[in-house]
């Protein structure tokens, strides 16, 4: 059985929500794309505004774009307050379980998009407590605090 399923999603559009109770630590699924040099992903278009969502770095050498329908784990949204988290494994990238996750959660990692003048043209709607309104790092998110006064 699959642990997560495709549904419509509170946060925005669809979403993936465990199938199953999850345990910390699980691979839940992978972040499938297609491999291209760290060269060409700076020089295409397609990644000009630096908000690359599906775009992962791998290595010095390669990154991940994972800009496709076959990939299913492009579906996970955001969350500030997120239950899984990314991590590469050689030249492969899988979403893993960073906290107990029960059945029917929905599945959300950070995004980690760095601060930049254009954070309020993606703003976010994760509903998490911690919440920064946008969608912006951890580590970045205090700038956002410091600016909206
Ligand atoms: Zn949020």
């Amino acid at each position: 059985m699959k642990l997560y399923k495709i549904k419509k999603s509170k946060i925005d559009n669809n979403g993936l929500y465990a199938n199953q109770n999850i345990k910390k630590g699980t691979k839940i699924i992978e972040y499938k794309g297609k491999i291209i040099s760290v060269k060409q992903s700076e020089v295409s278009s397609k990644f000009d505004n630096g908000k690359a969502i599906y775009l992962f770095n791998i290595n010095k050498k390669y990154d991940l774009d994972g800009d496709f329908k076959f990939n299913t784990a492009r579906l996970i949204n955001h969350s500030c307050d997120p239950n899984c988290e990314v991590f590469g494994s050689g030249l492969k990238i899988w979403v893993y379980a960073m906290k107990n996750i029960k059945k029917g959660e929905e599945l959300s990692y950070d995004y980690g998009f760095s601060y930049d003048d254009d954070y309020k043209d993606y703003p976010c709607r994760c509903g998490a407590k911690s919440c920064a309104g946008y969608i912006v790092r951890q580590g970045s998110r205090w700038r956002i605090k410091k600016k909206r006064k």
